[in-house]
């Protein structure tokens, strides 16, 4: 059998990019109104400090404002929510984006709760995720399960309907918004999480088996179902096999055994990552356009 497929994110997200950065100049052009994100980080955790570097780039070079707000790991949680009530009455902040995790002694629900639903980049807030399972129109969709049905809608097209997903993980972040998007996409949905009996058999019966468990390779080559689509959500750094000391980065499923079964793949890094920070831009530049009246670019509508 030919090997499968690969699905380029890192192409498929420079050309979100270039859309995002085309409706940015459209509405600064048509109703003044430059987009901008407000980025929220507590405390000096290296890896949220590499996320957020990356997410204020990615907003200054598709033309976007970004309101840098990097406060101090003993931040308390009162004076956070005060900071977050003032992102939500200022007209020029469209969405807020508090970069997670926070520290423990901040209540994470709370502070998410806080921030109104239309600047909520994220898609985290209860009420986006309410739209998002009914159906509702004007739901913020999470950013990484926007980027993965994306992927899934440029390499099957239409022909999603009917078909059998498999989503492996149940976070509010990933696995559940991402299985909502597929069942208004008409997919006969299965969500599997750490109970599940059979996740072998399981995703093997799958046509669209999307992994999101954060355990590297854990899907073996004979869990997949020939000709299956496969989105790794996973990102994982482990070990390097052969280089002693350095590490490496691995998705939730075993690449060199899945890429000879699947139809198509993604690969890590540069599948669904690269995704991510694009639909972030996507949906800061939908939620000005909503606040300002203007028609809000396609992609971002679940
Ligand atoms: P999470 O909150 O830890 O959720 C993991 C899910 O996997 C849970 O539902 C858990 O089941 C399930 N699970 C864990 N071990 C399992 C096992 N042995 N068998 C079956 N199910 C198992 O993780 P997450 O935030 O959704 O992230 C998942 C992965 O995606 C991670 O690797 C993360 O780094 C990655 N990620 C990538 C991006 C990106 O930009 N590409 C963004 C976000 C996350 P229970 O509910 O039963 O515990």
């Amino acid at each position: 059998m030919a090997e499968a497929k690969i699905i380029d994110g890192k192409a498929f997200a420079a050309g979100l990019r270039a859309r995002v950065a085309e409706g940015v100049a459209a509405l600064k052009g048509s109703h003044g109104v430059t987009p901008g994100l407000a980025v929220v980080l507590v405390g000096e955790d290296p890896a949220s400090q590499v996320y957020v570097r990356s997410k204020e780039k990615a907003l200054a070079d598709l033309g976007m404002n970004s309101f840098d707000h990097h406060m101090p790991a003993d931040l308390g949680e009162a004076e956070l929510l005060a900071l977050i009530d003032r992102l939500n009455a200022d007209p020029a902040v469209h969405g807020i984006l508090v970069q997670l995790p926070l520290p423990r002694h901040i209540d994470t629900a709370r502070v998410l709760a806080r921030i109104v639903p239309e600047k909520d980049a994220d898609g985290f807030h209860v009420v986006n995720a309410g739209l998002l399972a009914t159906g509702g129109a004007g739901a913020i969709v999470p950013c990484t399960p926007l980027g993965s049905l994306l992927l899934l809608r440029d390499t099957l097209g239409s022909d999603l309907k009917g078909k059998r997903a498999l989503v492996l993980g149940r976070s509010n972040i990933v696995g559940k918004p991402m299985a909502q998007l597929l069942l208004q996409q008409d997919c006969t949905v299965t969500v599997a999480h750490s109970r599940t009996q059979d996740l072998p058999g399981e995703c093997r019966r799958a046509d669209i088996l999307v992994a999101a468990v954060g355990r590297p390779e854990m899907v073996r080559g004979d869990w997949i179902k020939p000709g299956a689509v496969v989105i790794d959500v996973g990102i994982n750094r482990i070990p390097h096999p052969t280089e002693p000391g350095k590490t490496r980065l691995v998705g939730d499923v075993a690449y060199d055994e899945a890429v000879k079964v699947a139809g198509a793949i993604t690969p890590v890094p540069g599948g669904v990552g690269p995704m991510t920070i694009a639909c972030l831009m996507l949906n800061t530049l939908a939620a000005a356009c909503r606040a300002a009246g203007a028609p809000v670019p396609a992609e971002a509508l679940a």
